[in-house]
């Protein structure tokens, strides 16, 4: 493959660009190949390479990238007719209603501009409320680029994540091991009057893909409870994508007080969006003490692609197809693994998929998971899946990087380029692209 002209660009880009890039992850080595245009479940680079997509704008483009015409129709009219005018529109309560309508924990909404803005507003929530500053987050969780919880290190000494974030932020964020029972039923008895609320993505999907064990959100759900102290679920990844409309608060069954949103419910455009009960919302400026606001926010051509998003999701089987390919992805790729490379694990639910290395992950001679987490039964035959972000993070990246970047990418198959980032199926994807994608996999490995 050519890549003269991508090459070219990020020597430009490099000039006047941060690292060449505008978010850290697509500086990829050695360099990124830039891309021009999207087509159904492919793109296309800088120098007419063709590549099948599972990086899908890291989450949002759950249609691929050519939406069907209601949606493109959608989306046009209200560019053409605006775009923005720093007042309210209908469509920002069209989209409020559908949201409230499907998930039940959701009674009111507020929309701004990003899955970060949405955690940063969620977690000044959760402090207005309860009047207390201590936030619970995971080790290995993400949730955006904010001050509360770039925050890394055990519960007894948390400390910021990235040069300029001040220690002393740092204080009033305690990380815990995911799936760890003890370790939060600790937390809580020391510090439990204290702890505005626990942020947590029901599945941990910036960290390979880890599964909540069984009962683990309930733990969380009834100490908050206990406590007085919020549940946010982040669902920046997981909302409209597993367990459907319902989102992944429906497939564990456990209903949160908040919830945070992105990606999928802009179609495509920047957003976030902090949902929950009424009385919790209603602290948000002007209706309450909490100060929220922007510029861009419900901003009516994301509100309008979000939208026509959601209503395409529910009245044309876009779940099932996507689920069907996921699992059919996962299966094959377990097979492969099994069969090649054992030391992978393949992780993943619904149309959400990963491989990660885990030298410790020997098949389990009966063929099944057998750690107690909820992944589909599909989805990993192995003794070793993570279950925590620290299982993943003491994986072998660079090999990682080796042969499913390069490799992977050299056979026209674009995928997350690290270890970490989750990977997704979108609608636009086809049965013989699963084929494809699990030859160039056989050949990789
Ligand atoms: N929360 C989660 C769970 C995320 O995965 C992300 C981004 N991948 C964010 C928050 C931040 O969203 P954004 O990049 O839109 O600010």
């Amino acid at each position: 493959m050519n890549h003269d002209r991508s090459r070219a660009l990020y020597d430009r880009a490099l000039s006047v660009l941060a690292g060449g890039v505008n978010s850290s992850v697509r500086a990829t080595k050695p360099y990124p190949f830039f891309i021009q245009r999207g087509d159904g479940a492919h793109v296309i680079d800088a120098d007419g390479n063709r590549y099948l997509d599972y990086v899908m704008g890291y989450g949002p483009l759950l249609y691929g990238h050519s939406v069907p015409e209601e949606i493109q129709a959608a989306i046009q009219s209200h560019a053409s007719a605006g775009p923005m005018y720093g007042a309210p529109t209908e469509i920002e309560v069209e989209h409020a209603e559908f949201v409230s309508r499907h998930v039940p924990s959701v009674e009111m909404i507020r929309f701004v501009n990003s899955g970060t803005e949405a955690t940063v507003s969620a977690v000044r929530l959760a402090r207005g409320y309860t009047g207390r500053d201590k936030i619970v987050i995971m080790q290995g969780g993400y949730h955006g680029a904010q001050e509360s919880t770039l925050v890394e290190g055990s519960a007894e000494h948390p400390k910021p994540s990235t040069a300029g974030i001040p220690e002393s932020f740092a204080q009033h964020t305690i990380p815990v091991p995911f799936n760890d029972t003890e370790a939060i039923e600790q937390v809580f008895s020391e510090h439990g009057s204290d702890i505005a609320g626990v942020l947590v993505e029901p599945i941990l999907a910036n960290m390979g893909i880890v599964m909540p064990v069984d009962g683990y959100h309930e733990t969380l759900r009834s100490l908050c409870d206990d406590h007085g102290s919020l549940l946010i679920f982040d669902e920046v990844i997981t909302g409209f994508r597993v367990g459907g409309l319902g989102c992944a608060q429906s497939r564990f069954g456990v209903t949160p007080d908040v919830t945070t949103f992105g990606k999928i419910i802009g179609g495509g455009f920047p957003v976030g969006a902090i949902g929950g009960r009424s009385e919790i919302i209603e602290q948000f400026t002007p209706a309450g003490p909490v100060f929220q606001s922007g510029t861009f926010s419900g901003h009516p051509v994301t509100m309008a692609a979000g939208l026509s998003y959601l209503e395409y999701a529910a009245e044309n089987n876009v779940y099932s197809h996507i689920n069907d390919l996921g699992s059919q992805l996962r299966t094959g790729l377990s097979e492969i693994v099994a069969d090649q490379a054992p030391t992978y694990t393949v992780v993943g639910t619904d149309s959400m998929f990963k491989t990660i290395f885990t030298r410790d992950g020997a098949p389990d001679p009966d063929g099944h998971c057998s750690g107690g987490c909820q992944q589909n039964s599909d989805c990993s035959r192995f003794a070793h899946c993570p279950k925590t972000g620290a299982d993943v993070s003491r994986a072998e990246t660079d090999r990682w990087e080796r042969i499913f970047w390069h490799e992977m990418k050299d056979r026209g198959i674009f995928l997350t380029a690290n270890q970490f980032e989750s990977q997704f199926v979108s609608y636009a994807h086809t049965k013989a692209d699963i084929e494809q994608t699990l030859e160039a996999y056989k050949e990789a490995l």
